[in-house]
């Protein structure tokens, strides 16, 4: 079976740029939805003792579809919770500003990447920024699609679905795509995973885990974690 893990903040701590109401349909409803669609297309299966990522691998290399998007939606959520920060945005920093400057050129020609890549893709999916063969890249995805299905290495995410920003921002993506890198793009976490290349480790576990570790502190894991699952069952 599979969890829905944990959001790594509270609800309301990314306020006014991403609002409570937006992550409660998204984590509570979204995120949580395709939790329970995986764990319902597998069921009896073997592959629900496996890793996600494990998961993701073989439902991509067979074709397999409907495990496919449920399962990559729910690793490419995960990531993207962690790719934002109550006090993210501004700048790059340590050895990731050193590749930016010289992968992009400077960090503004970074932004403007990444923000081509958010804005150009046409209907749902995701922007990435990703290690392809030791250099960086940005990135989209289209609907569940996740670069580590591809052997590429992401470093950090923005869900530009629409339920993603509608609430917030209706039909603007291009202006919560801006929000997105001037006040919520969690640079350590996109540090730690840029750093933790060599480990194979491509959900940057040691920030991930100490965000988790955090919130867990906080008691409010298994409140929200209930919530979800309940809000499904309504
Ligand atoms: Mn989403």
């Amino acid at each position: 079976m599979f969890e829905l893990p944990p959001l790594p903040f509270e609800k309301s701590a990314l306020e006014p740029h991403m609002s409570e109401r937006t992550l409660s349909f998204h984590y509570d409803k979204h995120h949580a939805g395709y939790v329970k669609k995986l764990n319902n297309a597998l069921e009896g299966d073997k592959r629900l003792d496996w890793k996600l990522e494990e998961v993701i691998h073989d439902a991509a290399k067979n074709d397999d579809i409907d495990v496919f998007r449920n399962a990559a939606q729910i690793w490419n959520h995960t990531f993207f919770w962690n790719s934002l920060s109550a006090d993210g945005g501004g700048g790059a920093s340590g050895k990731l500003a050193e590749a930016i400057e010289k992968d992009f050129g400077s960090m503004d020609a970074f932004r403007e990447a990444f923000a081509d890549a958010a804005t150009g893709e046409f209907g749902s999916g995701w922007a990435w920024l990703v290690l392809d063969n030791g250099k960086l890249r940005a990135m989209s995805t289209t609907d569940a699609g996740t670069p580590i299905s591809r052997g590429l290495h992401p470093l950090l995410c923005c869900d530009v679905w629409e339920h993603a920003y509608y609430l917030d921002y209706q039909n603007d993506r291009g202006k919560f795509v801006e929000t997105f890198l001037d006040h919520l793009v969690n640079w350590e976490f996109a540090n730690a995973n840029f750093e933790n290349q060599g480990e194979g480790n491509q959900i940057g576990a040691r920030t991930y885990n100490e965000n988790q570790e955090a919130f867990a502190k906080s008691g409010k894991v298994e409140g929200a974690a209930e919530e979800a699952r309940k809000s499904l069952d309504d």
